[in-house]
């Protein structure tokens, strides 16, 4: 099978002879189309270049002669503008059924099915679009794909040699840009920020694309990769990265890359390829994010970003331009943009002037999402061809509540903006100043308000807001954020760590909820076939079951870590009786087991169980003397009893938690546990939202382990209620439901001066 070094190598070889050819300009281009279309046997083969702030049709086999210079289409109109907007590759059996097609009569394409393109690319700016196209309807081959990808970094340093692109028109791309526009992504961290927007500019300026000697290109990577793997190493003694916890596994996740043999590999085949070392890294790094788009797994994605942090560290050292904007030192508020951040870098800015962040990419688990929420930094991510619409300098209002950014906001925004922030502070001042305040409801009830947590950064939260405790520490984030199955040192070391910080308060720690949509690289799941209803499938306690070796290591870090004070511990998603006294009984084992050892003891041990799916409701009677508490998550529950899938956007308005259905389920949950006097939590994110709080308050629940930005807000509640008045009102309701449930409860909470926005 011929591989992709070698079909690019072949194509490289004939080009070269073109360019050193004393044919003009227009010749050449015709010679290149047909020598691509030739090499990579395809029936048309097109190159379209930026001219005047339009794509034109330069050159073409296949299509028709008359359309060049003629076919025309803004940055962003139909494929080859999408590709050139968007700086991505599209490979396409089916032209016409992507939704960003236009049809160009001119050009006679419509007997062609498959369609594949690359942006041409020039100091980070698409200049120009290579295509294909194929009468048969066939996704192109990745040997193929990856040829051109090559081929076209080699053209746009042939086209700027030839002077064909003009670096004003390039810019002049970028003419459009005036105005006020907003752009929606998704909330990363929540908070406001204002600055002027500064690309992170990771990527390197490639000068030159096609290497004399590849020899020498071996040996430069070689270096490079050298001194990269010794400032890796150095980093672990620095203090951000010295103070252990989820930045340890960070790093950790860059060694593994930094000394991957495969990585190198696939570097020096891309130089045999007959490329420079930086063009070489840099076809290595697009490679691997168009996999990454393929790639549905958000936790292998996440590291991928990780492998592309310390690509673009390698293509800096290789080329000699080891400026970022981090480096260049930010002159005042800045928002930074990046596709995609290391967490190492994020920390290289000064956190003084750094205000926001944007990611073209971005997950709620990515290592810099983390780092960032830790620092307490806004981030929006998942806004997709960004260079497309802010420039550098541009002045930004980035709103990370709901994940909108504006860009070039007219000055009446930035007045509501500023009086947005402003009202932000006073109330965050407000809900600080209530942290030690109890929340005692308006008739003497003492609730207990406690905070959701899953990482060791989150743990100041509990001083912060003067929780009651810790009702939920999801142990599995300390998974997520890790490249390897974290050993039971490390997890003793984060339960004891977590408990030493919360003092006195009682910390509820989960055993790991994995599986699922919870996927982790490591660990491989049911066998490796996929599944279809992943939320139902193969997770959480059904898992630490038949992998008793995961269970147990985790009881045992647990048993230890809790030597000498009370363990609370809770299994989720439990379904049958059985399985909580199975998941208790490995507890007991590694008790008895730590006894022998003569090993500290726990005081106390404190055994729940989450109440997630519906089926463990009809048995509470049964369960509930066996547990010492229950603690009901409402985000899993409520999308069994829906049966609406709790990530699908489309069905994120339909169902209502403020439904009598759920209001009437959870109350007989409530009257369920009584006789056994079991404690009931509610640690779904409804107990973080005003009027679902006052609901649940109203059936009997009368402790909440909510988002730790919601102590405050909920406290303030709880303290003007009179838990007598709602719950007769609730059973008013749930007795003879009105039409809009919330609407009722609304309408009672403004009647009683109760603030529920
Ligand atoms: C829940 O399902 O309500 C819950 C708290 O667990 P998680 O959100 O981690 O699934
Ligand atoms: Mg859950």
């Amino acid at each position: 099978m011929i591989t992709a070094a070698a079909a690019a190598r072949a194509i490289l070889t004939s080009l070269h002879e073109v360019m050193a050819s004393r044919a003009g300009v227009q010749a050449k281009l015709n010679q290149i189309v047909d020598i691509i279309g030739e090499k990579l046997n395809s029936e048309v083969c097109s190159i379209y270049l930026l001219r005047e702030g339009m794509l034109e049709l330069f050159a073409t086999r296949g299509l028709n002669q008359a359309a060049v210079h003629v076919t025309r289409m803004a940055v962003g109109e139909g494929l080859v503008g999408t590709i050139a907007a968007n700086i991505e590759t599209l490979n396409l059996a089916e032209a016409v059924a992507h939704p960003d097609f236009a049809f160009f009569p001119e050009t006679g394409e419509e007997r062609f099915h498959s369609f594949a393109g690359v942006p041409i690319v020039r100091r980070a700016r698409s200049v120009g679009v290579l295509g294909v196209q194929h009468v048969e309807p066939r996704r192109y081959e990745e040997v193929e794909i990856e040829a051109l990808q090559t081929v076209a970094m080699v053209l746009s340093e042939l086209i700027a040699n030839a002077g064909l692109i003009d670096e004003e028109d390039a810019l002049g791309a970028d003419a459009h840009m005036t105005g006020h526009e907003r752009i929606a992504g998704l909330t990363l961290v929540k908070g406001l920020a204002s600055g002027v927007a500064v690309f992170h500019q990771p990527r390197v300026t490639i000068e030159h694309v096609v290497a004399e000697d590849t020899e020498a290109e071996r040996q430069r990577v070689y270096l490079a990769f050298d001194k990269m793997r010794e400032q890796i190493d150095r980093m672990a003694s620095q203090a951000e990265f010295g103070m252990g916890g989820e930045h340890e596994e960070v790093l950790e996740t860059y060694r593994m890359f930094a000394y991957d043999e495969g990585w190198s590999r696939r570097i020096n085949e891309a130089i045999d390829s007959g490329l420079t070392a930086e063009a070489a890294i840099e076809r290595v790094q697009q490679r691997t994010r168009m996999r990454m788009r393929q790639i549905d797994d958000p936790l292998l994605a996440d590291r991928m970003h990780d492998l592309e942090d310390l690509s673009n560290r390698l293509l800096r050292i290789v080329s000699g331009q080891l400026g970022t904007a981090a480096s260049l030192g930010l002159k005042g508020d800045a928002i930074l943009i990046a596709r995609n951040l290391g967490p190492a870098e994020l920390l290289e800015y000064d956190r003084r002037r750094l205000k926001g962040v944007i990611l073209e990419e971005g997950s709620l688990t990515a290592h810099v999402v983390i780092v960032a929420r830790a620092m307490g930094i806004p981030v929006v991510g998942r806004i997709r061809a960004l260079r497309a619409k802010v420039r550098e300098g541009d002045h930004l209002l980035l709103d990370g509540d709901q994940g909108v950014v504006d860009v070039r906001p007219a000055p009446s925004l930035i007045e509501a903006f500023e009086a947005r922030f402003a009202r932000n502070r006073e109330r965050q001042a407000h809900y600080a100043a209530m942290r030690d305040v109890e929340p005692v409801s308006a008739d003497g009830h003492r609730i207990r308000v406690m905070i959701n947590a899953g990482l060791r950064d989150d743990m100041p939260m509990l001083n912060l807001t003067g929780a009651d405790g810790i009702g939920l520490f999801r142990t599995e984030f300390q998974f997520l954020v890790s490249a390897t199955l974290p050993a039971r040192e490390r997890q003793t070391r984060l339960y004891r760590d977590v408990l030493d910080a919360a003092g006195d308060r009682p910390v509820v720690f989960r055993t790991v909820d994995i599986g699922g949509d919870k996927v982790l690289p490591y660990l491989r799941h049911n066998d490796g076939e996929s599944e279809e209803n992943p939320a139902m499938g193969w997770r959480a306690l059904r898992v630490a079951l038949e992998r008793e070796g995961l269970l147990k290591v985790q009881a045992r870090a647990l048993l230890e870590a809790a030597g000498g004070r009370t363990l609370n511990v809770m299994f989720p998603m439990v379904t049958e009786p059985w399985e909580f006294d199975a998941a208790r009984a490995v507890f007991e084992s590694q008790l008895a087991f730590l006894r022998q050892q003569k090993k500290v003891l726990p005081d106390a041990i404190r055994y729940g169980a989450m109440l997630e799916v519906p089926a463990l409701a009809e048995c509470l009677d049964l369960l509930a003397p066996r547990l010492s508490f229950l603690s009901i998550g409402t985000n899993d529950l409520t999308q069994f009893l829906f049966a609406a899938d709790r990530s699908n956007p489309k069905l994120a308005e339909r169902y209502d938690w403020l439904s009598p259905a759920i209001l009437r389920f959870l109350r007989r949950v409530v009257l369920a546990v009584a006789p056994a006097g079991t404690d009931v939590t509610v640690c779904g994110e409804m107990g973080g939202r005003r009027l679902e709080a006052l609901a649940l308050l109203g059936i009997g629940i009368t402790r909440l382990s909510i988002t730790p930005a919601a102590v405050g807000p909920i406290k303030e509640l709880v303290r003007k209620v009179e838990i007598a008045a709602i719950r007769a009102a609730m059973d008013g309701w749930l007795a003879q439901p009105p039409a809009d449930l919330r609407g009722a409860i609304a309408t009672w909470a403004g009647a009683h001066g109760i603030d529920c926005e």
